[in-house]
């Protein structure tokens, strides 16, 4: 019954990889993007497989935020870059980005991501790349309707030409083939079945915007490319179930082999968009679970700039400071605003020895824990609990504090039991009354 309990995120196994933000320097350059190599352990073709260039397309950037965090490449690599545009992604913007592939002036704000995408794609070692994107309603060869016409983007695998010859992956149309059958099978809908479309990017004025296009500048450079289109009519988890199941097509024909631990459906996938939102403050005192959230949570403990530290467990997940705060961003969702109170920290509570609905446990700060009804917390000198907003005061029933402002979640469902050593903080509980009814919750301390 003495079983420590580490932090109850349904994901932390799945965490590959943290990513530490240190906030306090403001710059007025364009934040970088992330990227991250997935490599397996034999040998075999590499794909540099990018999304977020246009910032309003949530699909691509979570599709290949996916395979970072959920995807176990063995052969072979991916070199993934989930956000090349996070500025835009942040503002919920297209951006003008894939129009900067031609020429750039060395004082646009954009001047050194686009250089260093440009290193990337011409990086040795790169086979072939893969953009990611959310495009308008469905291609179409010949004009069917509003939705389904030429100029329409969703739902296409989209080549500038047939080949590039001379390199391995340069059967852009065999490929884009490939993907297309590889989709067929899993299609929600018959009218939902993807379309080759091919520019011939080299024919059009060069004034076009595809010869400004990153894609054009692979292609330019000898270095075979090609994009994937999601239709823009579908929610975002049916965008990622399509994105990933072209991926996957693709990795199949270049003989990538790989892994994942979820089942690449619309809820599965759906699932793993929920679970990757999850956020770590404070030098691990404080746990996040991103999905209920309130818009705003008031008198939120932070320490001061040197001790702040986040880690999270999708490199779509940032913190960022705002005129009252620190605003949480999942990709393109806007998530709650931290309005801080600054705390320092006292980082030697290792445990708070609690009794939950009758079970004794060694509670570790930073958890999450289910409740369903009795929470006791056992004596521990020299520290005070605070169950957020009620002074100390624990309520008699949880329903009480249904709906209220100070609770994490919008139902008023899961409490901040904060823990002190004089001014120090010392950690965060969060005490999930999900289905708690009408049961009580006591206080046993002092
Ligand atoms: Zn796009």
């Amino acid at each position: 019954m003495h079983q420590p309990i580490s932090i109850v995120a349904v994901n932390i196994r799945h965490l590959l990889f943290a990513i530490m933000l240190f906030l306090g320097c403001t710059t007025t350059a364009a934040a970088d993007f992330s990227f991250v190599r997935n490599t397996g352990v034999a040998p075999g073709p590499t794909l540099l497989i990018t999304a977020g260039i246009d910032g309003d397309e949530p699909g691509g950037i979570h599709a290949a935020a996916t395979l970072i965090t959920r995807y176990q490449i063995r052969s072979g690599q991916l070199w993934i870059a989930p956000d090349l545009h996070p500025q835009a992604i942040l503002q919920r913007e297209r951006g003008e980005m894939n129009l900067k592939f031609a020429l750039i002036e060395d004082s646009d704000p954009l001047y050194s991501s686009v250089a260093r995408i440009k290193q990337l794609v011409l990086d040795q070692q790169v086979d072939l790349l893969v953009n990611l994107h959310d495009g308008s309603g469905f291609y179409s060869p010949e004009r069917i309707s509003r939705q389904r016409n030429p100029g329409s983007w969703g739902q296409s695998v989209v080549i500038d030409q047939q080949t590039l010859p001379g390199n391995r992956f340069g059967n852009l149309q065999d490929l884009a083939t490939a993907i297309v059958s590889g989709i067929t099978p899993h299609l929600l809908r018959p009218n939902e079945h993807f379309q080759i479309k091919n520019m011939r990017t080299a024919t059009l004025d060069p004034q076009a915007p595809t010869h400004k296009s990153l894609s054009w500048f692979a292609l330019r450079h000898g270095k075979p490319a090609l994009t994937i289109e999601a239709s823009k009519t579908h929610p975002v988890h049916i965008r990622v179930y399509y994105h990933l199941l072209a991926l996957e097509a693709l990795l199949n024909e270049v003989s990538i082999s790989f892994t994942r631990d979820f089942e690449l459906t619309p809820q599965g996938v759906a699932r793993v968009i929920r679970e990757d939102a999850q956020m770590t403050l404070a030098q691990g005192r404080i746990h996040l679970d991103l999905n209920r959230m309130q818009r705003n949570l008031y008198n939120f403990p932070l320490p001061a700039e040197p001790q702040f530290s986040t880690s999270v467990t999708n490199p779509l997940i940032s913190l960022q400071p705002e005129e009252n705060g620190y605003r949480i961003h999942y990709g393109n969702n806007r998530l709650a605003l931290l309005h801080p109170r600054q705390v320092e920290i006292a980082a030697d509570l290792k445990a708070i020895p609690m009794i939950i609905d009758g079970i004794r446990q060694q509670v570790t700060p930073g958890a999450i824990l289910a409740v369903d009804s009795h929470v006791q917390i056992e004596p521990l000198p020299d520290y005070q609990f605070t169950l957020a907003g009620h002074n100390g005061k624990w309520p008699d029933q949880a329903t009480r504090i249904e709906g209220d402002r100070v609770a994490v979640d919008r139902s008023g469902r899961l409490l901040r039991l904060e823990i002190y050593r004089d001014d120090m903080f010392s950690g965060m509980i969060l005490l999930d009354f999900r289905n708690a009814g009408e049961k009580t919750i006591e206080e046993e301390e002092s």
